[in-house]
């Protein structure tokens, strides 16, 4: 039985974790949940899993959540605010946290669940993206996993099993191409928040959906592998593969190639990700080759998907580049969220505000130099964002 707290617990990957748990009771305890703000499906998630401890980001609704717990028949300890979510990385006897939250918000919470000696199911790659040079020599101080949950890297750590450590030459990231991958270039100014939302394989929350959209997932996911298995940027390919059955390969010495592959399903990867090394049997459906048909692959085009190269640039300059670019990519989705900017001003602003950055960059990054990194890039895009030209500014209907 091991104990586990799920930091994001009503998102897309809390509550695909929470599946696990219900569907093998035997293997999986809950012990904590964290979220932001939905008061009515933690209240539910207590209900069912009775964690020792709970936390609300929103303050707001500490009083709400009490108040939905309190007909229960025991009492979880029920926390608020940052300092709340980071008690519940840290509660207890939890040996595995996952990191469902959402954007750069997750570091904190990810460096006291290390700090407290738990292994990370790490499915928010953000903090790694931002926080990679503070992040890992924590992972090292304090002799804790980093296991991967994100689909791409766990393919790679799967193939990786049994490989000798100077044995791997090269990844490949495979990518479903997002939302827009049969869309004209020339389309691309009609976009709307409802086409970038629309995600042909997967689903999962709004900002990784949009990050698919413009390809800078799979930047992000460059950065990631970088950070995880300390492969250089000039080693890791990104490869188009429409139907996500092949989750990524790795090119070893000797030119071999291994593969994984699977449905697109983000509860097997989750799932390693807290079995590791073990392999639980599941009734999950199996992988039909003959029912998947064609598999198929073809270049990314950079031209048509700026945030791709964006992201190895920021990775290259390393330092505090990536934060900044991982900042800045949370604001300018937030502001597309919100329809203040188009489609095609995400890149736009984030290469401006990595641009001013690079003067600034800190060659070795201290934990306050990613904050305020973090923090200035933000502010950055928003003055970038105001500036841009007014028919930029308006989304068209296509
Ligand atoms: P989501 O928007 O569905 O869920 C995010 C969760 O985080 C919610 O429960 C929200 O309440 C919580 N949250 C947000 N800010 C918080 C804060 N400050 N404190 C506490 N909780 C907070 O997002 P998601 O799709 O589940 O993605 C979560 C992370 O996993 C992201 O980093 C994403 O890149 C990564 N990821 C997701 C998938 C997927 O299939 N959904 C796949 C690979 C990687
Ligand atoms: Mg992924």
């Amino acid at each position: 039985m091991k104990k586990i707290s799920i930091l994001g617990s009503t998102g897309s990957i809390g509550t695909q974790t929470l599946d696990i748990v219900n569907q093998y009771p035997e293997q999986f305890q809950v012990v904590g949940l964290a979220t932001r703000s939905n008061v009515d499906l933690l209240a539910t998630q207590v209900q069912q899993f009775r964690p020792e401890i709970v936390a609300i980001r929103d303050e707001n609704k500490l009083g709400t959540l009490k108040d939905a717990i309190a007909t229960l028949d025991y009492s979880p300890i029920i926390l608020a605010g940052e300092e709340g979510v980071i008690e519940v990385a840290r509660h207890g006897d939890a040996e595995s946290v996952v990191t469902g939250i959402v954007g750069c918000a997750g570091l904190l919470p990810t460096i006291a669940a290390i700090e407290a000696g738990k292994d990370i199911a790490l499915a928010n790659k953000e903090t790694l993206i931002a926080g990679g040079p503070v992040v890992l020599p924590l992972v090292e101080k304090h002799g804790v996993k980093l296991l991967p949950a994100d689909s791409e890297h766990s393919a790679i750590f799967q193939c990786l099993q049994g490989v000798p450590e100077d044995g791997l030459r090269r990844i490949i990231l495979t990518a479903s191409g997002g939302a827009f991958r049969d869309w004209r270039v020339e389309k691309l100014k009609y976009v709307t928040v409802q086409d970038a939302l629309k995600h042909p394989n997967w689903s999962m929350g709004q900002k990784i959906t949009v990050d698919s959209a413009t390809l800078m997932n799979k930047g992000l996911e460059v950065i990631e592998a970088h950070f995880l298995f300390g492969m250089d940027y000039k080693n890791i390919d990104i490869v188009i593969h429409p139907q996500s059955i092949i989750h990524s390969l790795i090119e070893l010495q000797d030119t071999s190639v291994l593969a994984q592959l699977g449905w697109p399903d983000m509860r097997l990867p989750l799932l390693y990700a807290l079995s590791w090394p073990e392999r639980i049997y599941t009734d999950w459906e199996t992988l039909d080759l003959v029912k998947a048909g064609s598999l198929t692959f073809r270049e990314p085009d950079h031209d048509k998907y700026p945030c791709m190269q964006l992201a190895y640039s920021a990775g290259e300059a390393g330092g505090a580049m990536s934060a900044v670019l991982n900042a800045a990519n949370e604001q300018a989705v937030a502001l597309f969220l919100e329809e203040k900017i188009a489609f095609l001003d995400i890149p736009k602003v984030i290469e401006k505000t990595c641009d001013d950055f690079r003067d600034h960059n800190p060659y070795s990054p201290s934990l306050e130099d990613i904050l305020e990194a973090d923090n200035w890039a933000r502010k950055t895009v928003l003055v970038e964002a105001e500036g841009l030209g007014k028919e930029s500014k308006v989304i068209s209907v296509k």
